[in-house]
């Protein structure tokens, strides 16, 4: 239900071989008011992605890559977020950070055990680690949205894991959903409440997502 009610959020367009994602900018539009709806454009490829490896994984089992977490790494710039995801001390980490100008740090393969999710469930599993690939989006979204290079470029990161290990959309969720799902399965036990990745930006993503994956099927399966 969720993705039918946000997939009017944005739009895509495809021009040649190229496809460019349309997005609304994230602030409210004032009810009322006549003013043309500003629209911005972000490519859908050719972001910069740089291997950026961590120390900080599980070396005793596969990912078996069935969902996606997504994250923010809060008030840090993004050198203190890669050093954090990369410190042996910290023992966390990540598959990929992604900045604000779209420009992505791949930290680990998708079939890699990263630390990301810690106490979490998703549709009544444990351990998310275990089966998800985490994205870490620079900056906070309780401070401001994600920058649309960042949906597009996250976009342009997921698509080929999404085919390759057909991923469906509702296991694409962010932290606090797997934050609270796990809460509310151990209600005793001490555990964080995390909103990382508020529901505004959420369904943000998950429109563009949709709206691109519409427009890629009409592209591979012609009428
Ligand atoms: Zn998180």
């Amino acid at each position: 239900m969720l993705l039918m009610t946000v997939a009017g959020l944005a739009a895509a367009v495809a021009i040649g071989a190229t496809v460019w994602i349309i997005m609304q900018p994230p602030q409210k539009q004032e009810a009322n008011t006549k003013a043309p709806v500003q629209r911005s454009y972000a490519k859908i490829s050719g972001f910069d992605e740089k291997r950026y490896p961590t120390p900080n994984y599980d070396r005793t089992r596969k990912n078996e890559v069935a969902g996606v977490v997504l994250h923010h790494t809060g008030e840090l710039t993004v050198e203190e977020s890669l050093d954090i995801l990369t410190s042996p001390e910290r023992k966390v980490s990540t598959h990929v950070v992604i900045d604000t100008d779209g420009t992505r740090y791949v930290m680990a393969d998708p079939d890699v055990v990263t630390y990301h999710a810690g106490l979490s469930m998703l549709f009544g599993r444990e351990h998310c680690n275990y089966c998800t690939i985490g994205i870490e989006f620079q900056g906070n979204t309780l401070v401001a949205p994600l920058t649309n290079e960042q949906i597009a470029s996250a976009i342009e990161y997921l698509m080929p894991i999404i085919e390759t290990y057909h991923i469906p959309l509702n296991h694409i969720v962010t932290h606090e959903m797997v934050r609270n799902a796990y809460r509310a399965q151990y209600p005793d036990k001490r555990c964080d409440i995390k909103v990382d990745i508020t529901p505004h930006e959420y369904a943000r993503f998950m429109g563009t997502l949709c709206n691109y994956l519409l427009i890629k099927d009409k592209i591979c399966k012609p009428a």
